[in-house]
């Protein structure tokens, strides 16, 4: 049996592609490629992303952690940032890249996705798209079955894997296409189009690029930090605040041992120094701001202190 890797964003149109390859009886492999900006809650729990997968009837799944790829181009994207800090065009290069070494390693014939012709102006009008494959080096053994009819004939088509015939000729941002499928599938949930990606949310991605842009560190730790929080820059110093215990938790968890960690000696967040040296007076005005107790503690009199927080 011919078997495919299909790019799983988890949106819609990647689940219809991955269910025309099994009506097609084509083995599908379902690779998620994870980075602190996309689906990183399967690094903590992973059997949530194979269940799902089993769910639509894939027959594996596969988790891909490349952040220090990613972080790489998107330091620097050669194609540019979509709208807020995503740099789309060199994203979908990156990971047809590393579904092209994974082809030959898990023995798959060609690779899908659910990409759509002119659905997206930056980065699916079909000159991106071709650009896409050339640059990833993966022209003829990517199939879009969604809008195949639209492009040129691939190497699985040519060989008789597939039927041209038995793909479409969707195009445009226009979704009633693909509900029309869905229903055809028996699909219960309509999922969104894309799988979430927090590069395209206003105030992640500002703060991303201002990360960039003031050449601070952007690391796999910092990368993680930068999608919760409150963030507070200030001449060549950086700290994050956890919002609620959830996340204090998690930049407990992330920067004990690596980063000095503060709190307050009444309930107050935790704060996690992430560049320079700022005064303790500074600090603990900070975490002040977001404590209602040490604030009444102090307003009746009492004593408040700033507390470094260790193993
Ligand atoms: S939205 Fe995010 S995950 Fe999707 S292609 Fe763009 S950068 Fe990559």
């Amino acid at each position: 049996m011919a078997k495919a890797l299909l790019l799983f964003s988890e949106g819609l149109d990647s689940i219809l592609a991955g269910l025309i390859l099994k009506r097609e009886q084509i083995e599908v492999c379902a690779v998620r490629f994870i980075t602190p900006f996309f689906g990183w809650k399967y690094r903590e729990n992973p059997q949530l992303y194979f269940e799902k997968i089993k769910d639509f009837g894939f027959d594996e799944g596969l988790l891909l952690d490349i952040t220090e790829d990613f972080l790489e181009i998107l330091r620097k994207p050669a194609h540019g940032y979509g709208d807020q800090a995503n740099p789309c065009i060199d994203c979908k290069i990156l990971f047809l890249r590393k579904a092209k070494e994974l082809l030959s390693q898990i023995g798959v014939d060609f690779i899908a996705t659910g990409e759509v012709v002119g659905q997206r102006p930056m980065s699916q009008n079909r000159n991106a798209l071709e650009l896409i494959e050339r640059e990833a080096g993966v022209e003829g053994l990517l199939l879009r079955p969604l809008s195949a009819k639209l492009l040129k004939e691939t190497i699985p088509e040519k060989k008789g894997i597939i039927k041209r015939e038995n793909l479409y000729s969707h195009w445009g941002r226009g979704r009633a296409f693909q509900l029309t499928l869905a229903k055809e599938f028996g699909l219960k949930e309509i999922p969104t189009p894309a799988g979430g990606c927090l590069l395209t949310d206003p105030i992640i991605g500002e703060r991303v690029l201002r990360v960039i842009k003031e050449r601070r560190p952007l690391t796999p730790l910092t990368a993680q930090l930068l999608v919760m929080g409150r963030h507070y820059f200030d001449d060549g110093s950086w700290f994050v605040l956890g919002r609620n215990e959830e996340e204090n938790r998690r930049i407990k968890e992330l920067c004990l041992g690596t980063l000095p960690l503060f709190t307050l000696s009444e309930p107050s967040p935790i704060l996690a120094v992430i560049e320079g040296n700022s005064s303790e007076v500074s600090l603990f005005q900070h975490l002040l701001k977001h404590s209602r107790k040490a604030q009444k503690k102090l307003e009746e009199g009492g004593e408040v202190s700033l507390v470094q927080v260790e193993a």
